[in-house]
């Protein structure tokens, strides 16, 4: 259900270099042994819900957690912007320019000297964030990978993050130097077949890094069988070698399934805590919801929004930069823009950009969101036997596991909620029904 993540790639691949954004964008909030008592009850007693609720000891810890999660991603994205100042102010980015100047006057040689250096200062900068919220994900029994196991993946990440940060960091500064007037035209072209590039590499390389996959036929071929069924219901045909099982359990006790990749490399793909927890009915509707996704071509589309507003933000920064070298340049000892000691100020402006941006990408992945859960109820209806329920049970489990805010903020909903809030999911669930008026599903017919 991570759709969202993708409209913001374009962006946040830009971000690598400096964001941990996103690892920790896929795992959220709540207590195992809990958990599993929550969603045996649920499976036992089939008690129709009509709203989603948490016991009120849960309710408070679920928003506890997410009021301290609201104000740590502030507080991080504050602590970037002056991590970022401090290394201009202290000339550190200068100071590596000039020492990759000593070593070589080859410019690749050079940059690839620059580029790791920087990658990797400010990333250990940004260490203690992504300890911090190990942390606190493990302190409420969401996040169960040890410390080590932690350090390895955030060490793996890195590697990929200064491999591919150093390639993106070579390609814009060639391109500046190239154009200085209308790189961010030039880039923002490169960028477009680098971004679908990544999104297409994510699930065969990156992903398997951090879990197992395994096919879904292999691991659960009764299930494989039926998501065929309802695929070909949607009048779909989605073969089982696009289907994969994903062991999240040993790192995480949350649930959740999602669609990823592009061309050749789309797929479906459910964590094996979702299938553990879930009755049949309920991983039926998750799965429904994924092959909305796939089937109403999200990803595609939010690359293509993606590309629209990754455009805007690289015009923007281009206006910024050349008021703040011209202003602070000398004092920071920048030479011009086409000097490696630049990229501090342009990290810093495309982080600002990011941060200012994400409430428009959020909103229209809640959009995206709410209708794969409406294709969901489409293609489950006349399959499962109460479909609305099945939706409200899912999200009921969903959010109880995963604590999940019952009373979300508003500020919180609006700067970084990319699916609908729980407690609006459950409503939708419960209201939409076509049917009963005679009318035909949107989206199923
Ligand atoms: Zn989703």
């Amino acid at each position: 259900m991570i759709v969202g993540r993708v409209l913001l790639l374009a962006i946040v691949l830009l971000l690598s270099i400096a964001s941990t954004k996103a690892q920790v964008a896929a795992t959220s909030p709540p207590a195992p042994a809990a958990a599993d008592k929550v969603s045996t009850e649920q499976r036992a007693s089939p008690e129709a819900i009509t709203a989603y609720t948490l016991p009120p000891d849960r309710a408070g810890k679920a928003h506890n957690l997410h009021r301290i999660y609201f104000w740590f991603s502030l507080i991080s994205f504050s602590y970037v912007l002056v991590v970022l100042w401090l290394i201009l102010r202290g000339r550190f980015a200068a100071g590596y320019r000039t020492y990759a100047e000593l070593i070589s006057s080859r410019r690749i040689v050079q940059l690839l000297i620059f580029a790791p250096l920087f990658i990797l200062t400010l990333d250990l900068l940004q260490l203690p964030l992504g300890i911090y919220r190990h942390w606190l994900g493990t302190s409420y029994g969401l996040t169960i990978s040890s410390w080590p196991t932690w350090f390895w993946d955030w060490t793996k990440a890195e590697l990929v993050t200064i491999i591919g940060g150093t390639i993106f960091i070579w390609i814009l500064y060639v391109i500046i130097r190239h154009s200085p007037r209308r790189w961010w035209i030039w880039f923002w072209a490169a960028s477009l077949p680098l971004g679908a590039l990544v999104v297409f590499l994510t699930p065969l390389v990156l992903d398997p890094l951090f879990h197992k996959f395994e096919p879904l036929g292999q691991k659960d071929p009764v299930l494989t069988a039926e998501l065929q069924k309802l695929a070909r219901r949607a009048g779909e045909d989605i073969p089982p070698e696009r289907m994969f099982w994903m062991g999240a359990g040993e790192k995480t006790t949350t649930l959740n399934a999602y669609v990823t990749g592009l061309g050749p490399s789309k797929r479906i793909v459910v964590w094996d805590t979702t299938i553990a927890k879930m009755s049949t009915a309920q991983i039926f509707f998750v799965s429904g919801h994924e092959m909305g996704h796939y089937v109403l071509r999200h990803i595609p589309k939010g690359l293509a929004i993606g590309a629209v507003l990754l455009l805007f933000a690289y015009y923007l920064a281009a206006r910024m930069v050349g008021l703040f070298l011209s202003r602070w340049g000398s004092r920071w000892s920048i030479r011009g823009l086409d000097d490696l000691a630049s990229l501090p100020v342009l990290v810093l402006l495309f982080t600002i950009l990011a941060f200012v941006g994400n409430p428009v990408a959020s909103a229209i992945s809640r959009h995206y969101e709410h209708q794969a859960d409406q294709y969901a109820l489409e293609v489950t209806h006349g399959l499962t036997p109460n479909p609305a329920q099945a939706c409200a049970q899912a999200f009921q489990v969903l959010g109880d596991i995963d604590l999940s805010d019952p009373n979300p903020m508003p500020a919180d909903v609006f700067l970084f909620y990319d699916h609908p809030p729980i407690r609006d999911r459950v409503q939708s669930c419960l209201t939409y029904d076509p049917w009963s008026q005679g009318r035909q599903g949107e989206f199923v017919k």
